[in-house]
């Protein structure tokens, strides 16, 4: 790349002194042993670190969280009153005969009943799911299901609209805990109303004394085939959600910190729960969707010195135009993080015209847990590169030979697989029930993220695509599969293809290839019915926003559809190697 384009750093952009200023140095004494050491005495439970430590010592009556919502007040609580609050809940479980490694679901908004949930459920030793609330039924017993949920934490409103009519499809669910949401009525058949039941139950809890290798988290992910994938997660990912709030997002005591993911990604619990906590941060957390105007104003208006966000909501904002920033003032402001999706180097560079920082992308997956490369501030930023490994990890990017092995690429700018070192401490330990499709993800010491990627000679990883046919939209990713799967259960649909379709904003959408079965006709209304049945089972944030007919898909001799063929002919690409193509050459 031409060196102009680099963004160096300068005094403004680091209006303190940062964490992490030495990266040749920091990543040569760097130990995940000594790091781990500091969490050994008072065990690897996330709760104890995240909550209890502080609760019981001089941040007590600190902000850990403040709620924000368009109707209400703003909610504070403090690590005093969140340490009560997720006692409580641990205690509604024990009440209800939820032991160790069970699991609790929780669909809901940012309420703060969802992050009392997660934490609560965490202090109890129970696992924890936090999905989308943007879910529709049919992902949400796909996953209930394969969790083998017990308890589901959410919403009257989420309730009813998709979880009741489909209750006796997830036979495992065992108590319902409802939050009545805006008013709403807990009084419903079947439900709990967990209101009550943490009023009836005591503020004081023993925290479960959860080695380092125990579940504590599971987090859904999908992938081209089958089911989606249940990301096991352990209680020691403790060790790099400390370490990486400190050198991807800067993270002081001090700091005022906005998180926009949403809790049913992984980022929205690692660093919208975990992390800022750990450090004793004040989170913002904001229940309402993206509003450019809102942004700012909460930029401003809280006070934010660190903020973590994504690709898509800053295309966004770019999008709303320059004028709604200029209203503002950000001088609290002092590190701008952004993760999920590539981000263009216009983005990085309208981060420091419009708010005077530049915006450090850093790269990770459901699968790691934690941050793996990043731009931090001890490095000057190539726009348009993810950055470069963090303390304690190893990257590589590797060649796959035709004999099944691997090997790392030594040479720069040669494209192949991103590959990581095993032995972080939040690497995923499992599919759940797959370990089959987790091997698959080895190769000797090496973990295969399914990304394809570039290293430069300056060290500085530059992503290329993804290795599969998974779609990412608005930094969510979205199996095919799960989306023809529900389209098919159309009686007009025969068979179906679905593909990332690029788009400026939101990176991709998903849009799906049908062809019908004999005495269907094509029209304008079946494809308008085909978009409400996918988008009612599936939900806003999985179904396809566009369909088209095909009389026939192409699919390979062994029966796969070419979805690869697809998306070379939506958008005049060349079809490369078609000789398995049915009937083809
Ligand atoms: P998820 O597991 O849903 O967090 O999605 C992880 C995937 O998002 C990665 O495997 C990448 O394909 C993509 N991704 C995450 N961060 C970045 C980034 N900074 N640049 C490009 N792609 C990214």
């Amino acid at each position: 790349m031409d060196s102009s384009s680099i963004i160096r750093k300068t005094a403004g952009d680091l209006r303190r002194v940062p964490n992490f200023v030495d990266y040749a140095g920091e990543r040569s004494t760097f130990s995940w042993p000594a790091v781990r050491a500091q969490f050994a005495e008072t065990g690897f439970n996330i709760a104890t670190h995240a909550v209890e430590r502080h609760a019981s010592g001089a941040l007590r009556d600190k902000v850990a969280f403040r709620f924000l919502s368009r109707d209400k007040p703003a909610r504070d609580v403090s690590y005093g009153e969140l340490s009560q609050l997720t006692s409580r809940f641990a205690n509604v479980l024990e009440t209800l005969g939820i032991g160790r490694g069970e699991r609790v679901f929780v669909l809901a908004g940012r309420i703060p009943e969802l992050y009392v949930a997660v934490l609560g459920s965490l202090k109890h030793g129970a696992v924890v799911s936090p999905l989308f609330s943007a879910f529709g039924p049919e992902p949400i017993a796909t996953r209930v299901n394969l969790g083998e949920g017990r308890v589901l934490v959410t919403t009257d409103m989420l309730y009813e609209r998709k979880v009741a009519k489909w209750r006796d499809r997830m036979p495992t669910l065992q108590h319902v805990l409802l939050v009545a949401e805006d008013g709403g009525r807990t009084d419903v058949p079947g439900t709990l109303d967990l209101a009550v039941l943490m009023a009836e139950a005591s503020d004081q809890c023993t925290v479960a004394a959860t080695g380092q290798e125990e579940m504590s988290l599971l987090h859904f992910t999908s992938g081209t085939t089958g089911t989606p994938k249940g990301a096991v997660h352990v209680h020691g990912a403790v060790v790099t959600h400390f370490a990486t709030g400190r050198y991807a997002l800067d993270l002081h005591a001090d700091d005022t910190y906005w998180c926009t993911a949403d809790p049913g990604w992984v980022t929205g619990t690692s660093y919208g729960i975990i992390a800022p906590l750990l450090h004793g941060v004040t989170s913002i957390i904001d229940r309402e969707e993206f509003d450019a105007e809102r942004w700012y104003s909460i930029l401003q208006d809280e006070a934010v010195t660190v903020w973590y966000t994504a690709p898509t909501a800053i295309r966004m904002l770019m999008k709303a135009g320059a004028e709604i920033p200029h209203k503002y003032r950000f001088p609290q402001l002092r590190f701008i993080a952004s993760v999920g999706e590539p981000l263009n180097p216009e983005a990085v560079r309208w981060g420091k015209e419009v708010l005077g920082l530049p915006i450090h992308d850093n790269w990770w997956q459901t699968e790691t847990g934690g941050i793996m490369i990043a731009n931090t501030p001890a490095f000057d930023i190539k726009p348009g590169s993810m950055g470069r490994p963090l303390p304690g990890i190893d990257a590589a990017i590797m060649r796959h030979h035709e004999d099944g092995t691997v090997t790392p690429i030594e040479e720069p700018d040669v494209e192949g697989e991103l590959a990581l070192k095993r032995g972080w401490p939040s690497m995923f330990r499992a599919y759940l029930n797959n370990e089959e499709r987790y091997r698959k993800c080895f190769a000797g010491e090496w973990y295969l993220t399914g990304d394809l990627a570039k290293r430069d000679a300056d060290g500085y990883f530059w992503f290329v695509g993804r290795a599969d046919d998974v779609i990412k939209s608005a930094g969510h990713l979205i199996g095919p599969f799960e989306v023809e799967s529900a389209l098919m259960e159309h009686p007009a649909v025969a068979e179906a293809g679905v593909i990332g379709k690029p788009d400026p904003v939101v990176g991709e959408v998903v849009k799906a290839f049908v062809s019908l079965k004999k005495g269907f006709e094509e029209s304008e209304a079946l494809r308008m019915e085909l978009l409400g049945h996918a988008r009612k089972k599936l939900g806003a944030a999985v179904a396809p926003k566009e369909i088209a007919f095909l009389p026939s898909l192409p699919r390979t001799r062994s029966g796969k559809i070419m979805r690869r063929l697809l998306k070379a002919r939506e958008l005049g690409l060349p079809e490369g190697d078609t000789s398995t193509l049915e009937g083809g050459a």
